[in-house]
């Protein structure tokens, strides 16, 4: 369909899009013209238990019959319990909710300025810098994307905030050289997904981990993408057995219903008082209801420990396509559902994308010459195989 024609009064932020979605079940997607295809792409990690999950409906269901939005002025008891759902996961500590990744790390940027106030007796501004990584995607609203590094994000758009700094991506030295004396926080994504599903390592999360603790630094992470168990752990940062001082989350979070969500451990998060933070929409019965029937299937269905097993089984048999298509493919890469295929640059992964969504299977590109792939985490393994099947066709048929 020409769905460009259709978009005449919309802003051109968005390149020209191929098809137009009208329903979803499961793991499959169908386009108004009635046409399905497995959905590998879940709107970029979000439909994390799948389309139309019917505890998820159920739960909505419910709740918009009785209380859609109260303002956060009165008490939320779903809010409430959400807090201490993922205060069960992440550690003692207090949450903040939003309705996005970009609205979950302005919380951290508020942060990242509060404690150093602190560290500076009550001194505003002095230590205030938040040093990210090369690469590291945050978001499109001023302070996330200060602290987003690449220009196709930030061009256009001078002046950014004051006080970000960049150090090399997984670079122990470049980020022991960038924290200084004025540096209050870091924010770092434990794995870059929009630039290509690149993991930092164990060595250097704990060294990291030790260096914001030698220096006062705040360590907050990025978990928007790789949370809610799509790495195979509930957060990717846990494979290396640190603790972060805050974690933002959004994306799986709502299964589809836009919420975002900040955790601030213990000890820091007395520096929010009344009044210092606020969103009207933020947590309100209805994206909390949704949150809980996420975290409901995730827990009954066992999802974070088969996302581990079974990504890890996805991820040799992705390994193997390269071997078999080394003309176009240079590796895989990622964990548990958050995977990626890599080209060689004669093959742009949008072009890839393209192809495979011809042939029924949805993917995202990422930089980096990624195309990554993000089943649901309840995805079948009839479904698997049905992917690798379209990708291996697909890939044969390139020219
Ligand atoms: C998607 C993403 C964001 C931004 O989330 P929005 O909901 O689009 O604001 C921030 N950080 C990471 C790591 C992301 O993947």
């Amino acid at each position: 369909m020409d769905t460009a024609a259709h978009q005449a009064s919309l802003l051109g932020n968005y390149a020209a899009p191929a098809v137009a979605f009208e329903r979803g079940q499961g793991s499959r997607i169908t386009d108004v013209e009635g046409r399905d295809y497995l959905d590998f792409s879940t709107g970029i990690a979000v439909t994390c238990i799948g389309h139309s999950h019917p505890k998820w409906i159920a739960r909505i269901r419910e709740q918009a019959a009785k209380l859609v939005h109260c303002t956060n002025l009165y008490a939320i008891p779903e809010q409430a319990r959400l807090a201490d759902r993922i205060v069960a996961k992440a550690g003692p500590g207090r949450m903040f909710f939003c309705n996005s990744g970009t609205e979950a790390n302005e919380a951290l940027v508020k942060l990242a300025r509060l404690h150093g106030r602190r560290k500076a007796d009550g001194a505003e501004g002095r230590i205030a810098k938040i040093v990210s990584a090369e690469g590291d995607f945050h978001g499109r609203t001023y302070g996330s994307m200060s602290a987003t590094h690449g220009e196709k994000i930030r061009n256009g758009f001078a002046p950014l905030c004051p006080g970000f700094a960049f150090a090399k991506f997984n670079d122990l030295d470049s980020f022991a050289a960038a924290i200084d004396d004025e540096t209050a926080a870091v924010l770092i994504e434990p794995i870059q997904g929009e630039n290509g599903i690149r993991e930092t390592s164990d060595d250097f999360l704990r060294g990291l981990r030790k260096l914001c603790d030698e220096r006062d630094v705040l360590l907050m992470l990025d978990e928007v993408q790789t949370g809610m168990g799509r790495t195979g752990s509930f957060f990717a940062y846990e494979r290396s057995g640190i603790k972060a001082d805050a974690i933002a989350l959004a994306k799986g979070l709502g299964g589809g219903f836009p919420i975002g969500a900040t955790w601030v451990r213990e000890e820091s998060a007395p520096l929010f008082t009344p009044g210092s933070h606020g969103a009207t929409f933020g947590g309100n019965p209805l994206a909390c209801a949704a949150a809980h029937a996420v975290l409901d299937v995730i827990e009954d269905e066992a999802l974070v420990a088969s996302t581990a097993a079974r990504g890890a089984a996805l991820k040799v048999r992705l390994e193997q396509l390269v071997e078999k298509h080394h003309r176009h493919l240079r590796e895989a890469r990622g964990r548990g559902f958050l995977l990626a295929l890599v080209t060689h640059d004669t093959l742009p992964p949008a072009d890839l994308v393209k192809a495979l969504l011809e042939a029924g299977l949805v993917t995202v590109p990422a930089g980096g010459n990624a195309a990554r792939l993000l089943p649901p985490l309840n995805v079948t393994d009839e479904e698997i195989d049905e992917a690798l099947g379209i990708l291996d066709v697909t890939l044969t048929n390139l020219p």
